[in-house]
């Protein structure tokens, strides 16, 4: 390409991506003796992971008596048995050896008076097999993610990996045979073009909460990992699954974490009811977050929102007391009086349910390598090519996902990859010379957009597609919204050709990045409304009101999607129905109350 300066790298592993899964790879990968490079677009501790506040699951039974097996059970439960129970066996039974490993890695976890690691109740989390309320969520006061995610990068630092900050990955590099031989990405501080050769990519780029007007996602959630997927020619899995999270904050949709229910604090209506209890008469506002969020739509469709316009709901902590709220909630306090101007000692926080997790994305086995599902195989992977963490798709969310799950799939699965490659590769390894198209490509849609001389701004082609999101496909999706929304995102995608960017320099273009990132979200957008348009039942995050009931003869499959020039293309692949060990028996479908 005439123009640019290319640098060229070569190492045994390239991690995209220094969240907690990015970071968790990356340190096992460098145990493992691979020379490892780890490319991010934001700094490490910047990464969304740093925002997750409630916990991380695990049964470690240090308040009351608790089992992997009850962890397992209300996994599947909360997937409502889309998840793969394989790899949900592997992660429950996992949780233990992991949180202690965060641990001795110098996490600060929360203590009981005996010195133990505290755990709280969180939504969902039940002993014996759906009974009542237990305490599984392992918290660093509601500052977890942020305390795991530094613990990570000080460790992934004493092995030799390299980092690359700043640097954002555009594609990747496929050969003719299907296998993927690394990526190209793209220096923000100098404009260079660098060519990254490796035996194994693991993409960690998170989720693509940005999809949608109102998230609880960093700016940085664009799901560029699926953007590289589907434009390599890839399917991404179970789209259509978005977890609503009942608590953003009105207004600015920043998160309030379930764990603040977890300590005791309730939602109520505008006639002061705590109608939690109306819809899940057991676990009440502990219920499983799209069941939360389901009857925190209806009050307010039914008129006991509150607020002039009669459009959210309070959530009250002021009972607990200043004590409790500034020893195991402090964020939240803070963030309360920052975008909602409430003293939670004192008054209730407006909240409404807002975006906030992508159960769908990428999928893979439960080695972190990457499906290439054929008729033949459902089960084939792509070789050299691995994904974990939110952009990954496991699965083991299945169609919703637990709170303090995903904190738990991106060190466990983070893990499983570095364990994986090293069982199948050696660090030093030969490389085959690049293959034809050695980045071409994805230069060339570099070159296309700095050029682009349309007459739409990124930031408006990237406002419809968020409204249309959020209007069409989310907390209560109908045919004829969801067919609405096909159309409209059809049009949207199609706008793109007439993007504009406002100062085509090639350095400190943040315009570009942007533009960039927009072609990510729209593959994601398209993927999740089609994905859902096409599925007639409700399972989990998807409530579809034209077809209330979960339809287990027709729909216990996973979704798969292949976005191409703005058209989707879809098929399914068989649900795990069996377990990987006989130590536990799969869990037979059944109604999912609470
Ligand atoms: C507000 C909030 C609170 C949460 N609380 C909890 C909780 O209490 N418990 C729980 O279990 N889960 C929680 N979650 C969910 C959980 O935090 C996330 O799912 C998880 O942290 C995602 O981690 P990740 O490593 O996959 O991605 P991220 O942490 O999002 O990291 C993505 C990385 O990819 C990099 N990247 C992306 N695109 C590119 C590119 N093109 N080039 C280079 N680098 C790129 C970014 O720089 C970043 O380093 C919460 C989520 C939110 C938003």
């Amino acid at each position: 390409m005439p123009g640019y300066k290319i640098v060229d790298h070569t190492y045994d592993v390239v991690i995209v991506g220094a969240g907690g899964a990015g970071l968790r790879a990356t340190l096992g990968m460098g145990a493992a003796g691979f020379k490892t490079a780890c490319v991010t677009k934001v700094f490490p501790t910047r990464s969304h992971t740093v925002a997750a506040q409630g916990g991380i699951g695990a049964a470690l039974g240090n308040m009351a008596e608790d089992s992997w097996q009850w962890h397992m059970y209300d996994t599947v439960k909360g997937s409502d048995w889309l998840g793969d129970q394989d790899a949900i066996e592997y992660m429950c039974r996992e949780a233990i050896p992991a949180v202690y490993e965060l641990e001795h890695f110098g996490v600060p976890f929360s203590r009981t008076k005996e010195g133990k690691i505290y755990q709280r109740p969180f939504g969902g989390h039940m002993r014996n097999y759906g009974e009542a309320p237990v305490q599984r969520a392992c918290a660093a006061a509601d500052r977890t993610g942020h305390a795991i995610l530094h613990a990570l990068y000080q460790q992934s630092l004493k092995h030799n990996c390299e980092f690359f900050v700043e640097y954002v990955a555009l594609d990747l590099i496929m050969d003719a045979d299907g296998s993927c031989r690394g990526i190209v990405a793209w220096n923000l501080e100098d404009g260079t073009l660098h060519r990254f050769r490796a035996h194994r990519v693991v993409l960690a780029t998170g989720g693509y909460g940005r999809a949608y007007f109102s998230c609880t996602s960093a700016h940085t959630c664009t799901g560029d990992g699926h953007g590289m997927v589907a434009r390599a020619g890839l399917p991404l899995q179970d789209m259509e699954f978005v977890q609503f999270h009942p608590t953003g904050v009105y207004g600015s949709g920043c998160l309030i974490t379930e764990g603040a229910r977890g300590e005791g604090g309730y939602l109520t209506n505008s006639a002061g009811e705590r109608f939690m209890e109306r819809y899940a008469p057991n676990a009440k506002d502990l219920a499983s977050r799209d069941v939360v969020s389901r009857a925190m739509t209806m009050e307010i469709r039914e008129g006991r929102g509150i607020g002039p316009e009669r459009d959210h709901i309070e959530l009250h902590l002021e009972h607990l007391g200043v004590e409790t709220l500034e020893s195991r909630l402090p964020g939240i306090t803070e963030t309360a009086r920052i975008f909602a101007g409430v003293d939670v000692t004192r008054e209730p926080i407006p909240v409404l349910p807002t975006a906030h997790y992508n159960m769908g994305g990428i999928p893979t086995n439960l080695h972190g390598e990457v499906l290439r599902p054929t008729a033949d195989d459902p089960d084939a992977v792509v070789p050299g090519l691995m994904a974990i963490g939110e952009a990954a798709c496991v699965s083991v969310h299945g169609a919703n996902r637990l709170g303090t799950n995903s904190l738990l799939d991106i060190v466990v699965f983070g893990r499983a990859a570095a364990l994986r490659a090293a069982e199948t590769l050696h660090p030093g390894a030969a490389h085959r010379p690049l293959p034809k198209d050695g980045g071409e490509r994805a230069i060339a849609r570099l070159d296309r957009l700095r050029h682009a001389d349309g007459r739409l701004r990124t930031a408006d082609i990237r406002l419809a597609m968020q409204k249309t999101m959020q209007g069409d496909a989310a907390v209560f999706r109908t045919s004829k919204s969801l067919e609405d929304g096909v159309r409209k995102m059809g049009e949207i995608a199609g706008s793109l050709a007439e993007i504009r960017l406002s100062d085509r320099s090639m350095i400190w273009n943040s315009d570009l990045v942007e533009a960039l990132e927009l072609e990510n979200l729209m593959d994601c957008a398209l993927a999740t409304i089609t994905s859902a348009e096409a599925r007639e039942e409700s399972r989990g995050a998807h409530a579809h009101e034209d077809h209330p009931q979960r339809d287990d003869a027709n729909w216990m499959k996973h979704t798969l999607a292949w976005v191409d020039s703005g058209r989707v293309r879809l098929d399914y692949r068989p649900v795990h129905t069996y377990t990987l060990t006989s130590d536990v028996e799969y869990i037979t479908p059944r109604k999912r109350v609470y």
